[in-house]
């Protein structure tokens, strides 16, 4: 049963679902959709749920998955969850993200602690009432709370979400429930025709589970005639009004505008039971300000291990993205290769970005480029792996010549950076990193708090390793200064070259809080200063 009362008589959902392929762009409908809510002046929250084995993302490979998201309170989740913050600007949170592995294991604990009173555990109900709780828990503070549920209805590992959302129709009443189906469907070439019979199957199965969906998205690669709608829904016996039409188009940030084209707007209004019209100004703004060719092109080098893999910097790369519309520039983003970036790569760009990462491959290629920022006065923006190496290139600078990361076997006499106590030994494990939000407190007067505009703030992190502040003086030395700590001063937060054009380094991941319609500091002021 679902316990959460509140929520039960407060909320409204939605259940977004895909059909026929994965991949076709449920969860970006999904946040447009939550987009267009909020606009209309609601609080919205939003969850994915996954059938995966694994506990949490922390240890999935970025290559295969893209980058590894993590929440306010440190849940390490997968990218989808950035999509939503992005569209919705709002934080998501723990229960933001469900697992099966995750659900398995606290059923299983709960069991081997005799939770269950010697009663059979099974899939229904118990595991099917575990994923509503977790939707009910997600969703308590929200006035709409999207739900959506990965991979395609029909696949096995899938099945008990689907039953867990229609069963919680009965628990909330089916009219605070909106069922969104999300299909593709393709257009054959060769007889020049949209092929809508995969989309008449996954509506069948769907319908089979006991769901009729209130809407079905038609995902099309090209803009389809309204009598394609017209054909499922006659087929699927759904209003032909609640079959819409998404055809592909070249940003996601213009999915809402495509979403509210299509005509679900007047089936939201019904839902939620008002007509006002969503405030679209700001994401218009935007999206005028993106459509634009600017007289100014700046080219950001973005240093990394996985090149070219979009993905697996997703959150870095739409920061910049955003912060290049807000300064009215054209943005070009040029990969640079860590593991074999030289002097000749930093020099032909404007400004260098140093993300996160982990392991050895490539680091030296970051410290290089963080020694030709330093020398070159060429910007610079350090995001964890990137402020830990700027520090080691400083350091290098300032004397310490081996200078090193612990992570990759420097010793004592070298370790600038330096494993956090109370996390030695646990390196290859997951979960035990700092993680999510911690407060960092700037110098007055410097660059850092000048682009903040306060001297404190909040970031999330995710790293083991830290400075060794033993060797601030050579860090000094070599260039740059401690420019924000934690509050009890004990760990480094920030550390900046004082008059340079901009080096800024964190511990910290601000890409993972910059949002299209606000985007953060660090980014904006970063790309400004290429300008
Ligand atoms: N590998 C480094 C650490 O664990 C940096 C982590 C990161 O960039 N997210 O501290």
């Amino acid at each position: 049963m679902v316990k959460n009362k509140k929520a039960e008589k407060k909320c409204k959902y939605i259940f977004v679902t895909g059909g026929v392929l994965s991949g076709v762009g449920k969860g970006i409908t999904a946040a447009s959709i939550g987009a267009i809510l909020k606009a209309k002046g609601y609080k919205v929250s939003i969850q994915k749920c996954d059938p995966y084995l694994n506990v949490d993302a922390g240890l999935l490979n970025p290559v295969e998955h893209g980058e590894c998201f993590v929440t306010h309170d440190g849940k390490e989740t997968d990218l989808d969850l950035g999509h939503y913050e992005r569209f919705l600007d709002f934080e998501t949170n723990k229960y933001s993200s469900v697992l099966s592995g995750a659900l398995y294991r606290e059923l299983i604990e709960k069991e081997r602690n005799g939770g269950f009173h010697g009663k059979t555990v099974q899939m229904i109900p118990h595991f099917t009432d575990l994923v509503q709780e977790k939707i009910a828990m997600a969703g308590q503070s929200s006035d709409i709370h999207i739900v959506e549920i990965g991979g395609t209805v029909g696949d096995y590992e899938g099945l008990s979400f689907i039953e867990a959302i229609r069963l919680f129709a009965n628990h909330v009443g089916r009219e605070n429930c909106l069922y969104v189906h999300v299909v593709y469907v393709p257009w054959i070439n060769t007889s020049k025709e949209l092929k809508t019979k995969p989309a008449q199957n996954a509506l069948k199965d769907l319908r089979g589970f006991g769901i009729i969906p209130d809407v079905v998205v038609c995902r099309t690669e090209k803009p389809a005639p309204r009598s394609m709608c017209e054909k499922i829904a006659g087929f699927s016996g759904i209003p032909s009004e609640a079959v819409l039409n998404l055809p592909d188009i070249d940003s996601v940030y213009d999915v809402p505008f495509n979403v509210l084209k299509s005509g679900v707007l007047e089936i939201l209004n019904k839902f939620v039971g008002d007509d006002t019209e969503p405030d679209m100004s700001r994401w218009q703004e935007f999206s005028r300000l993106r459509g634009k060719q600017w007289a100014k092109t700046v080219k950001v080098g973005l240093v990394a291990k996985y090149v070219g893999n979009e993905d697996a910097y997703i959150c870095v790369t739409e920061a910049l993205k955003a912060a290049a519309a807000w300064n009215k520039v054209n943005l070009e983003i040029e990969w640079i290769n860590a593991e074999e970036a030289t002097d000749k790569d930093f020099a032909a760009v404007d400004g260098l970005v140093v993300p996160g990462g982990f392991g050895a491959r490539g680091a030296e290629g970051k410290i290089r480029a963080a020694t030709y920022a330093l020398e070159h006065d060429k910007p610079y923006l350090g995001l964890c792996l990137g402020m830990q190496m700027a520090c080691v290139a400083a350091a290098r600078r300032g004397g310490i010549k081996a200078a090193n990361s612990e992570e990759f076997g420097a010793g004592e006499e070298n370790n600038v950076i330096y494993i956090m106590e109370g996390q030695k030994g646990k390196e290859e494990t997951g979960g035990t990193m700092r993680l999510g939000d911690c407060a960092a407190k700037l110098a007055k007067g410097s660059r850092t708090a000048k682009v903040y505009g306060v001297e404190k703030v909040m970031e999330r992190h995710r790293h083991r390793y830290e400075v060794n502040q033993k060797f601030l003086p050579e860090i000094e030395k070599g260039g740059l200064v401690v420019s924000g700590t934690s509050p009890d001063g004990e760990l480094v937060e920030f550390v900046e070259a004082p008059g340079a054009r901009f080096f800024v380094a964190t511990q910290a991941h601000p890409e993972l809080k910059s949002r299209p319609l606000n985007v953060h500091p660090l980014f904006l002021e970063f790309v400004k200063s290429l300008k």
